[in-house]
Parts: C-alpha cells; sequence; structure tokens
C-alpha cells in the first residue's frame, strides 16, 4: 500500500473510459498525477487526455494484474466493473477507492435499499421479485402503480417497466428480460434532488449544495444548483450522505439521488434516496462552473489522501446534457457569453448519446 498522501506524480488508474473518465483525468492531471485508463474501446475519451490506455476488457485478469501494479490508487468511473476486478486489485495489494463493499451494495438495487435503510436512509418499500408470482404478490403488497426495474445493470432508465396493475404483470417482466428484479412502491415526488459527497481515507467528509434534477425518458436533461431547498431539508439531506457514506467506509466521491416527498402544515416532506452511485455523477457536474474544487477534484484529493477541497458554490449553475445531435448546436453555445461548454470528444455522436453538457452560469 503506498503511503498517503500520493505525491504529484504518482500514477492513478481509472477502470472506464467515458466521459466521467475523462473529466477525472483532466482533474488529475492539473493536480500532477499521471492517468492510466483501461477501457476495452480503443481511443475512448479519457484515455486522449491521459498518459496511456490498457486496451483490455474489464475483467482482464493480466491487464489488471499490470495495472495494480503500475498505479499507486485505481479507481472506476462506472459502477458496472464487475466487482471480482476490483477484488483482483485489491488481492493484488492495489489500493483501490471506492473498495469492492461500496461497488458491491450499489450494483444491487435490493442490496443497495437494505443498506440504505439499515443506516437509516429511508426509501420506497420494495419486494425481491424471482418470478411472476412473486410480481404479482408484489403488486398486491405495495399497490399499482408500482416500478418493476431490474436487480442489476440498470442505469437510465433501462431495464424498467411501470406496471399499472396486476393484468400488466406478464407484460412487465417479459419487457425486462424476466430477469431477477424489485418492484419498487411508486414514490409521489414533488421533485428530484440529489446531493454530491465526497469521503476521505481519514473520514472526513465534504457535501456539496444539494442540486434539483428534471429528467427526460429516464435520462438526466438538467441540473439546478444550489437547489431552492429549506436549511431542514439541506441538513437532513447532509445527515443522509454522511450515514450512508460512513456505513460503507466509503472513499471518494458519490452522487445519492433523493426524491423530496410533499410536506404537510409547512413543513418540508420526507427525503426518500432512489439510489448511490459510487463515483463522480452526471447531477454534479454543475460544481466545474459552480464550486472553487468540482466533483472531479474532489474524487482524485479523496482517494489520493489530500484533504477534500471546499464545496460552497460561488455561483448559480444550470448544467444542461447534449445527448446525440444536440452536441451539433456547439457553435451557438460557445458564442453564449455565461455558457462553459465541457465536450467529451466522442468521434460518434449516437442518438441518446452523452456527448457534451453546458453550464450556465449566473450570479448566487
Ligand atoms: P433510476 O434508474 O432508479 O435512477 O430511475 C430513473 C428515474 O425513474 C428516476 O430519476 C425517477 O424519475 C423515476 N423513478 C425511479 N424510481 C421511482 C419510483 N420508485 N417512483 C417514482 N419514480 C421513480
Amino acid at each position: 500500500m503506498p503511503t498517503l498522501p500520493l505525491p504529484p506524480g504518482s500514477t492513478i488508474g481509472i477502470l472506464g473510459g467515458g466521459q466521467l473518465g475523462r473529466m477525472l483525468s483532466q482533474a488529475a492531471s492539473r493536480l500532477g498525477f499521471d492517468v492510466l485508463i483501461l477501457d476495452p474501446e480503443e481511443n475512448c475519451p479519457a484515455a486522449r487526455v491521459s498518459r496511456g490506455q490498457f486496451v483490455a476488457a474489464y475483467d482482464d485478469p493480466s491487464a489488471l494484474s499490470i495495472m495494480g501494479r503500475a498505479c499507486d490508487v485505481v479507481t472506476f468511473e462506472f459502477e458496472n466493473v464487475p466487482s471480482a476486478s476490483i477484488e483482483q486489485l485489491a488481492e493484488g495489494g492495489a489500493l483501490v477507492a471506492p473498495g469492492p463493499t461500496a461497488l458491491a451494495v450499489a450494483q444491487d438495487r435490493i442490496d443497495e435499499k437494505t443498506f440504505l435503510n439499515a443506516v437509516g436512509a429511508a426509501t420506497v418499500d420494495f419486494v425481491a421479485v424471482d418470478t411472476l408470482d412473486d410480481l404479482i404478490a408484489g403488486l398486491q403488497t405495495l399497490g399499482a402503480p408500482a416500478l418493476l426495474k431490474t436487480r442489476r445493470d440498470g442505469y437510465d432508465g433501462k431495464g424498467q417497466a411501470w406496471v399499472a396493475s396486476v393484468d400488466e404483470a406478464a407484460e412487465a417482466f417479459a419487457a425486462i428480460g424476466g430477469r431477477p428484479a424489485i418492484l419498487e412502491a411508486r414514490a409521489a415526488f414533488t421533485r428530484e434532488l440529489s446531493i454530491i459527497a465526497a469521503r476521505g481515507h481519514d473520514g472526513a467528509v465534504a457535501v456539496y449544495p444539494l442540486g434539483e434534477n428534471r429528467h427526460a425518458s429516464g435520462v438526466l436533461a438538467t441540473t439546478l444548483a444550489p437547489a431552492d431547498v429549506s436549511a431542514a431539508t439541506t441538513a437532513r439531506a447532509h445527515e443522509i450522505a454522511e450515514a450512508i457514506l460512513d456505513g460503507l467506509d466509503y472513499v471518494g466521491v458519490m452522487g445519492i439521488e433523493l426524491f423530496d416527498l410533499p410536506g404537510q402544515d409547512g413543513e418540508p416532506g420526507e427525503l426518500l434516496v432512489n439510489e448511490i452511485a459510487p463515483r463522480v455523477h452526471n447531477t454534479g457536474h454543475w460544481t466545474q462552473d459552480g464550486c472553487v474544487c468540482d466533483q472531479f477534484e474532489q474524487h482524485i484529493r479523496a482517494i489520493a489522501g489530500w484533504p477534500l477541497g471546499p464545496t460552497a458554490a460561488h455561483a448559480r449553475v444550470e448544467m444542461t446534457n447534449l445527448l446525440g445531435d444536440a452536441v451539433d448546436h456547439w457553435p451557438t453555445i460557445a458564442a453564449e457569453p455565461d455558457a462553459r461548454l465541457h465536450l467529451y470528444g466522442k468521434l460518434e455522436a449516437r442518438p441518446g448519446r452523452k456527448m457534451a453538457h453546458v453550464n450556465r452560469v449566473s450570479r448566487l
């Protein structure tokens, strides 16, 4: 294990070479680190701003073994990295952050919600679904409509189906491929919020102001931050974030998606956790132009054992994702005076693919 803090000149490994890996790599290089990417796609977005790339599958034992020896710390940019790969790296003596437990919990929606409830973070009611009979029984317990989601491998609204009644059960179960699933009660939220939080090797925690998120077709469209929330809501979100990070003995940045339930008698409503992402998060991109230390630098600081950076907002930001062809508007956006454009260097604009985002900045 390396001695912390890692000095500039150390090498950071990142599993995954998409836009999150790219922005992590850029933040790391500004702090004087070298970055090596592991991604099966040659010339991936992150590799083009890094020192080098292992072009290999995420479970390639020899690539992982070489990477573990070449890097002082290894991290990841997406939660569907095989947990066996993280275990192999850790068993080989590499420092891996976040660790295997956080990854395993975030990969399974039942384990995730069970963990969240155990640390006092409320979620919607849910039941595990392995068979059509489980689904029908679950609909009777939770009521309809309810949301059926695959237990594993879901993201951006994929692998999900609303079930309006027992009559739709078979169709919905088929729509998610009949795979092991979770049935979730519908959250009657007024809005979706998220909180980006970081924890260091020493247990220090830092949280950013909340963001308010709008989705379109299950994919994040915009984040407005800092969100217009009461002090009580902010305090509750901080409490939730700390309980989750401490409960996982977490190291790094995490994105926590929240449902804001309606309040009563002027009191703020309860916050439910929808899901946790053990990595930098799309709803934290606003920090690049709203905070002195953004989520990418914060993650690098955390995993390298540096002091966590400041998280206060110095500006209001509206972050908008540019999906697919929307990136073609870059010349117009680049001409806007208060817009900061972040392009991911992806070579092909497939429909719905995250190509870039723009942070429109205004005074707080
Ligand atoms: P997820 O993949 O879990 O992040 O879900 C994608 C989106 O679906 C969320 O951002 C919500 O807008 C919606 N959603 C997910 N779970 C629920 C739920 N239990 N009740 C209502 N809406 C949900």
